[in-house]
């Protein structure tokens, strides 16, 4: 069995005591892998690529609760829009607004957290802190009805650097605590940033939600 669920059962243990939420991020694995960790409890999965996430879901137990956790281009998500719990990836109003039109088509209300840009890196997406601010403070996210904004998202750099992964964190958190004094406070909740090489300082910085994949999975092998 490739699933570690010692690893897994360790992991629950820690984030029970201060109440974070775990999505396993399976991408690229086995449906099995998926079974067993729904098996011994697991319900909130984590995907990166739309077509792999239909079929999966198309194959997997009902109650399973997708997080689509990639780079989502407009033009795909009218395939996950029937059935996505969360959309994590969030990174532009012309998103925001596709998805709230493929959320008015289905008779839904689809939950997403914005993706905040924290990492040094220029290939990871998501908006920068004044551009996200000058969206909440504009009123603009509320004529999206179909849409619940739910929280934020953020990844730090790949860096050997812990400071730096700790600076960007608390960045991080900071902008989340001033779009809670905006946004209303009975939806607005999630702060979904760590992996599994940082989600312990994540968590130390405040995030309620990790995403964690290789600790759980194993190494992802993108050969295939
Ligand atoms: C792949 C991925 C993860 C999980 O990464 P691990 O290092 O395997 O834990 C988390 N978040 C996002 C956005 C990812 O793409």
């Amino acid at each position: 069995m490739s699933v570690n669920t010692n690893a897994y059962h360790q992991i629950k243990n820690e984030l029970s005591t201060s109440g974070v939420e775990l999505v396993a991020v399976s991408k690229t694995k086995p449906n099995q892998d998926i079974i067993d960790l729904y098996e011994i409890g697991q319900r909130d999965f984590g995907e990166n690529y739309v077509q792999e996430l239909v079929d999966k879901a198309a194959s997997l137990p009902q109650d399973i609760q997708w997080h689509f956790i990639g780079h989502l281009q407009s033009n795909k998500v009218k395939y996950i829009a029937p059935f996505v719990y969360l959309i994590h990836g969030v990174d532009s109003e012309k998103l925001l607004q596709e998805i709230n039109k493929q959320a008015i088509k289905h008779n839904r209300v689809i939950h997403i957290l914005l993706q905040v840009h924290i990492a040094s890196e220029e290939t990871k997406f998501g908006f920068d802190a004044n551009s996200l601010m000058e969206f909440i403070q504009s009123g603009r996210w509320s004529q999206y009805q179909n849409i619940v904004i739910k929280g934020l998202m953020g990844m730090a750099s790949f860096t050997e650097d812990m400071n730096q992964v700790i600076n960007e964190f608390s960045s991080l958190s900071h902008l989340f605590q001033q779009v809670k004094n905006i946004l209303p406070t009975t939806t607005f909740k999630t702060l979904s940033m760590g992996m599994s090489s940082d989600y312990a300082i994540a968590i130390q910085e405040g995030s309620n939600m990790v995403r964690i994949g290789s600790l759980l999975f194993g190494a992802r092998d993108y050969a295939k």
